[in-house]
């Protein structure tokens, strides 16, 4: 018998799960395995409902489950939406996973109305602001993609995490790579920046390309200039969590900036400084 690994946000570890689909809509980033062996698929809703008949109506979080609950687009996101509600009708906040390419498919208004249904949070992997990083890790989208969508949530007034991977251009070019995700996180607003440090999981096509010489992982030091960079010059318009706490990082910490950036600045120079 398979067993079928669930994925979600360490924050979201008290929230309701609800598998909404199996897998990722895309499946073609060369550092990811999370979904390798699973064809993506949409959980019926008939099934869904079956799975919210078993919640408590007072649960506050929800999480629909799956790589990318938004490749189902608008009209299947609002039927979902609308079981939650039927279900769950104390539910404060339903968040998801999303892809920069899946919220291309939703305009400003469709965002809205999924926001008033209950839809509050997302959790998006940007990976980097780098255009050649994204292309070599062979992401589905570029900087300025990423740039309009982030924008378009703001405006829709939904909340997001943005995920940053360090070390996602390889060696020799990390700081070129900050350099761009901090133009790109400087042009919206995120709740919390995410950092986890890339690594090549067994069976990826990263972990060919290693192999083969074609990719070569940055070192620690290279690492640690790079989050220096990053918390140096993000410009937040509002409080904003930086999170290095995820167990790939080399380098754990979380404050908020920009009150903490001299502190986590100040314990990024000293560990600079050990190795
Ligand atoms: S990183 Fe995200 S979009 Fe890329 S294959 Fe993995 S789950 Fe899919």
């Amino acid at each position: 018998m398979t067993r079928t690994i669930v994925h979600y946000p360490q924050d979201e570890m008290n929230s309701f799960l609800l598998p909404v689909t199996k897998g990722c809509s895309y499946n073609k980033c060369f550092f990811c395995t999370m979904y390798k062996d699973q064809i993506f698929e949409a959980l019926p809703l008939r099934e869904l409902e079956l799975v919210l008949m078993g919640a408590d109506r007072y649960t506050e979080k929800v999480f629909l489950t799956g790589g990318d609950p938004l490749a189902l687009g608008y009209e299947e996101l609002r039927k979902i939406l609308g079981l939650v509600n039927k279900y769950i009708p104390f539910c404060a906040r339903v968040a998801c996973y999303a892809s920069v390419t899946n919220l291309k498919k939703f305009s400003l208004d469709q965002l809205g109305i999924l926001h008033d249904q209950g839809l509050r949070f997302l959790y998006i992997g940007f990976e980097s602001g780098s255009d050649y990083a994204l292309a070599l890790m062979n992401k589905a989208h570029r900087k300025e993609e990423a740039i309009r969508e982030a924008r378009k949530l703001n405006k829709a007034g939904l909340g997001f995490n943005s995920i940053i991977l360090t070390g996602l251009a390889g060696r020799g070019r990390s700081l070129e790579s900050a350099r761009e995700t901090v133009e790109m996180l400087n042009s919206f607003s995120s709740q919390s920046i995410i950092t986890m440090n890339l690594k090549i999981f067994q069976g990826s096509p990263l972990q060919k390309m290693a192999l083969a010489g074609s990719f070569e992982l940055a070192d620690q030091a290279e690492l640690l200039d790079e989050l220096y960079y990053l918390v140096e010059n993000l410009e937040v318009d509002k409080e904003t969590i930086f999170d290095s706490s995820h167990p790939t990082n080399i380098f754990k910490i979380r404050g908020f900036l920009p009150q903490d950036r001299r502190k986590i600045l100040n314990k990024l120079e000293a560990r600079r400084k050990s190795i």
